[in-house]
């Protein structure tokens, strides 16, 4: 998507350690016209019956929003816990996180992802597809169909991509980051 490619290249940072800072409209403040038309390039690119869309806490939340008003479906947000052993009326699966490390339990209420539901996936970045991978598992603890996954922003030189289509999900996203450094900056 042009206008996501070009807002990354005037408004992301690039930082040691494989990290874009995206903060100026996606990750701390937010374009919202932007995810608007984010959500609708979704929409073409899944046709398909959507019945609900499924991120992550925090920075998901924004853009599945937006998206979510696109397919005329709930948004719903696997909720972040520091608690393991969490049972009874959640389905929960571990993640691993990219940018503050260690592996924290994420979890959805059964009530709210159900065997009827087709579910698209959404979330900001894709970097070794931890993320995606958990919510994917929901999905499938729930005996929900995953339609696919919609990501915002690949790095698709780190293996996330591979590791998650491995799985026969299909995933789409609007800029995929070739290369990235803090010297030589982004390459699409
Ligand atoms: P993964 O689970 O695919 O390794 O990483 C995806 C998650 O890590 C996303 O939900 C996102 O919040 C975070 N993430 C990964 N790479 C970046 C990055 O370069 N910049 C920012 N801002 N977040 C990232």
């Amino acid at each position: 998507m042009k206008e996501l490619e070009e807002r990354i290249l005037k408004d992301g940072k690039v930082y040691a350690g494989d990290v874009l800072k995206v903060d100026g409209f996606l990750n701390h403040q937010m374009d919202v016209g932007l995810f608007r038309r984010m959500g609708e390039e979704w929409r073409r690119l899944f046709p398909q019956e959507v019945t609900k869309i499924l991120t992550i806490e925090a920075s998901g939340i924004g853009i599945a929003c937006l998206a979510a008003q696109v397919f005329g479906v709930p948004a719903l947000f696997a909720k972040k816990s520091r608690t393991k052993n969490i049972a009874g009326s959640v389905y929960t699966a571990q993640v691993e996180s990219y940018t503050h490390g260690g592996v924290y339990t994420i979890l959805v209420s059964k009530e709210y992802l159900t065997r009827d539901d087709k579910v698209l996936i959404i979330d900001d970045f894709l970097a070794n597809g931890n993320a995606l991978l958990g919510l994917l598992s929901l999905v499938e603890q729930a005996g929900a169909e995953p339609v696919g996954a919609g990501v915002a922003i690949e790095k698709a030189y780190q293996p996330g991509g591979a590791r998650v289509r491995q799985t026969g999900l299909r995933v789409e996203a609007l800029a995929k980051i070739k290369a990235m450094s803090p010297d030589s900056g982004i390459t699409f």
